[in-house]
């Protein structure tokens, strides 16, 4: 394929409530929509960097730069044979995944509207419909708990907390006495240390299937000591940034279930490696969630159909995080069953006149 053009849409999306972590409050989304046109055809894909780094070290103004000054020439310069080649073509410029995979995943999309398949057969997926879990941001513990309630009932099939030190113990054991026996994990997003080991010994407690990334963001080593002293299994999410970076965590033991988000690990040629690898080695895994807009979320439910996402992740319903989506396709869950959306490609088209209203910039880089 011959990519003539690269267009690079920054929207802000206003949440339907803030979201709170160990890290940040969040009252809307800011996204990089990276369209790109060949031969007729367009493809879409989507940033997950936020504006300033507080997940990892991207960020959008450093992305944009990037896109702008390298990625996309460089994409323009030659043919595509295929867009698995694509992130290898950039290895000069290190690192920023999130930045690379935003154009990465919309030369999937095109390429497969191209081949009139949806986005999952190029993937090798095998299911038509994926299984969910909700991610729920940090509340007052009786919303807590009637949130976690109220998604159960909704049919999601794994509900998890996010926590933080003195946002834990009183938290879960509340939601224990209501549920005890969900699916139940916690995502700590980094804010505990092993000086806090009695604290995660009683986290330890609750029956949880996984405690993901409870040390430093980029942390292995203290992972992997952390493993041998809980019952519990750990999941990292912000250490794994690329293939290599999965293999030295499954190597060290670090974790034992693997958070697979296509951004953070720089591209759906890097998740499917990542996906090879955890299979041979019998390591679960599942898709994680950025808060996308309809364009990543539609990424995210097709790479989530390939064989080895045996534990529901977190594309829950759009309209969970967003009263009104870019997309023209309203991605929802019922009873916790997510269904692929249909048609060539990722199977959802934009919102013009609801994109344009939301747009804050629009570039367009030409071959
Ligand atoms: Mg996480």
């Amino acid at each position: 394929m011959r990519i003539e053009e690269v267009e690079l849409r920054l929207v802000r999306l206003p949440y339907r409530s803030p979201f709170k972590t160990s890290f940040a409050e969040e009252v809307e989304k800011h996204a990089v929509i990276v369209t790109i046109r060949s031969e007729g055809v367009e493809g879409y894909g989507e940033g997950v960097m936020d504006p300033f780094p507080h997940y990892r070290e991207e960020c959008i103004p450093g992305a944009m730069h990037l896109l702008r000054g390298a990625f996309a020439p460089e994409l323009m310069s030659r043919e595509v044979q295929h867009p698995s080649e694509v992130t290898a073509r950039w290895v000069e410029w290190r690192g920023n995944p999130m930045a690379k995979s935003a154009l990465e995943l919309a030369v999937w999309d095109c390429y497969a509207r191209q081949q009139g398949v949806p986005l999952r057969t190029l993937l090798g997926g095998v299911r038509t419909e994926i299984p969910v879990g909700a991610s729920l941001g940090m509340n007052p513990i009786d919303t807590t708990v009637e949130n976690v309630t109220r998604h159960v009932e909704q049919g999601y099939q794994r509900v998890k907390l996010k926590i933080e030190p003195g946002w834990d113990i009183d938290m879960l054991a509340a939601v224990r006495a209501v549920h005890p026996d969900i699916e139940l994990t916690v995502d700590a997003n980094s804010a505990y240390t092993l000086e806090m080991m009695s604290l995660l010994r009683q986290i330890d407690e609750f029956g949880l299937h996984y405690i993901e990334q409870p040390l430093h963001w980029d942390d292995m080593v203290d992972h992997a000591y952390l493993a041998t002293q809980l019952k519990t299994e750990l999941c990292l999410d912000e250490t794994l940034t690329s293939p290599a970076r999965v293999k030295a965590a499954l190597d060290l033991k670090a974790c034992t279930v693997v958070n697979v988000k296509v951004g953070r690990v720089g591209g759906l040629q890097a998740v499917r490696e990542i996906h090879d690898m955890c299979v041979a080695r019998n390591v679960p895994m599942w898709c994680g969630g950025m808060l996308e807009t309809g364009i990543g979320r539609a990424h995210n439910i097709h790479l989530a159909t390939m064989p080895g996402f045996v534990l529901p992740g977190d594309t829950a319903s759009a309209s969970r995080t967003y009263a009104r989506d870019i997309t023209e396709q309203q991605l929802e869950a019922t009873n916790g069953i997510m269904p692929v959306p249909e048609g060539p490609g990722i199977g959802v088209t934009l919102d013009a006149a609801f994109l344009h209203s939301v747009t804050e910039s629009v570039e367009v880089i030409r071959r």
